[in-house]
């Protein structure tokens, strides 16, 4: 691990070079020295060709919630014990700056993933739960709109329900997030040209396509898309256009995941294959939506397990960038979720290797005492290390008042979460991993890019800059 660092660093310095002193002369550069692009490929060196400035293909990767210290406490995570140095994360060695993530809502100045992904995807700042519309509720165009337009071929990835808040900002206007049904059937209604907006929609959320909503399932099938509900349907499926459900609402971690499910690299090693055959390029969205929702009950076994399938997504989309030179990678986050601190108490120490030893989130154990399993046997198998008989013994507390509140969906829900978090009260202790709210926060999150245009997402810009750069790319596509 430690040698493929520093081998992936000595490519970005020759990118930078390549890409900025050298514009669009067509040049490979191999460790500094100038050589055949056969050569270069066959060494896996960077290789720029044809127009660097206007890459045809752009992924745009979110890590929903990943603020700052998502990225730090990954860091210490990732980390090799056996070497002295802290190795850099994929992530790390494409750091351009930081973004702002303020929403534009009349009572909320702290952003939800609606307002943020209507930024990323149409550079308009809008209300909290708004989905492709504008503040006084207008449509707003979005880059994937604008991709279809201009001939591309186009993908919703995410680990959540595809009609979550993110990949539905990208090809569907509603005035609510909630209305999931209608982000369905906006996905096979709307059509640009003729065509289905969106080519490739992998995910969860399997609820909103079936009988309950049209068929839409169905309809997709009849139009030539594969359907498909499990990994190994998926790398079969021989259609360039696919609907990919893998489960009835969001995918579950990837620590608990069954092995017949994909991986968020799996769905974006799919995706792309799928976009790359056609000669005008691709737009493809990548979501590590559980991050977030791993944030909010603040379960750091779950953020982990999602920021490592995040990471593997993000280096997957980098190094294919590497082999097609007229592809751009950015990732960042619409926020940051949980209030993660790395280290609380006064111990100057966080302790990832407890994290590692655990065999399933918070969620996932939460979920099985609520369905009335065996408290001990629960918690025993999924953790990794003994918890003392007083943590267990609130566990087991917490969780017989949940009968009390069956009638009230609030107060059951609110009990939930104290019995989640007594389920991770030893996790988060023994990693010293503090939390400061189970809603969003704030702060400015980190922009990750790499390819041709990357140097437009430099330094602290706005969240809806991303959309800008890339309408900019795309409206210069001259073909
Ligand atoms: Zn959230």
């Amino acid at each position: 691990m430690k040698l493929l660092n520093k081998l992936a660093t000595a490519t970005v310095a020759s990118v930078m070079i390549a890409g900025g002193l050298l514009g669009s002369v067509q040049t490979t550069y191999a460790s500094g020295q100038k050589s055949t692009s056969e050569d270069a490929q066959k060494t896996s060196d960077v290789v720029y060709m044809g127009n660097t400035e206007n890459p045809k293909n752009v992924i745009f990767l979110v890590g929903d919630g990943m603020g700052p210290s998502y990225n730090a406490a990954y860091r210490y995570f990732a980390d090799n014990p056996e070497t002295k140095e802290m190795e850099q994360t994929a992530f790390d060695k494409y750091h351009v700056g930081s973004q702002r993530t303020n929403p534009n809502d009349s009572k909320e100045n702290v952003t939800d993933s609606a307002a943020g992904a209507t930024a990323f995807s149409s550079g308009h700042k809008t209300y909290n739960g708004a989905i492709g519309v504008d503040a006084d509720k207008n449509k707003v165009k979005t880059v994937l709109e604008q991709a279809k337009e201009n001939g591309k071929s186009t993908g919703l990835v995410s680990t959540a329900e595809i009609t979550d808040a993110t990949p539905a900002a990208y090809a569907s206007h509603v005035d609510s997030r909630d209305k999931k049904n209608e982000i369905a059937k906006q996905f096979y209604n709307d059509k640009i040209n003729g065509e289905h907006k969106v080519d490739v929609l992998l995910g969860g959320g399997a609820a909103y396509f079936g009988k309950d909503n049209d068929n839409l399932k169905n309809k997709f099938k009849k139009d030539g898309y594969d359907v498909v509900t499990n990994k190994n349907e998926m790398q079969n499926s021989k259609s360039k256009q696919i609907l990919g459900l893998f489960a009835d609402n969001n995918m579950p971690l990837q620590i608990d995941a069954p092995d017949k499910n994909p991986t968020l690299v799996d769905m974006t090693d799919n995706a792309i294959s799928k976009l790359k055959g056609n000669d005008k390029g691709f737009f493809l969205m990548v979501e590590g939506a559980s991050i977030d929702k791993a944030g909010h009950p603040n379960d750091i076994t779950g953020v982990m397990s999602e920021m490592e399938g995040f990471e593997k997504a993000f280096e997957y989309a980098t190094n294919y960038a590497k082999h097609n030179p007229d592809t751009l990678v950015v990732a960042t986050a619409d926020h940051s979720t949980g209030g993660l601190s790395i280290a609380k108490g006064e111990d100057y120490v966080w302790n990832p290797d407890s994290i590692h030893k655990m065999k399933h989130s918070g969620k996932y154990m939460t979920e099985e005492i609520e369905k009335g399993k065996n408290v001990e046997k629960v918690i025993n198998k999924g953790y990794g290390f003994a918890i003392s008989k007083n943590q267990m013994d609130d566990i087991k507390e917490e969780a017989k008042k949940l009968k009390d509140f069956k009638k009230d969906k609030d107060k059951y829900e609110a009990q939930l979460q104290k019995v989640q978090d007594a389920v991770q009260k030893p996790i988060n202790d023994k990693s010293h991993t503090g939390w400061t709210t189970t809603g969003h926060t704030g702060e400015d999150v980190n922009t990750y890019a790499y390819g041709p245009g990357s140097e437009k997402f430099k330094g602290n810009i706005d969240n809806i800059d991303n959309a800008k750069n890339i309408f900019d790319i795309f409206q210069s596509d001259v073909k």
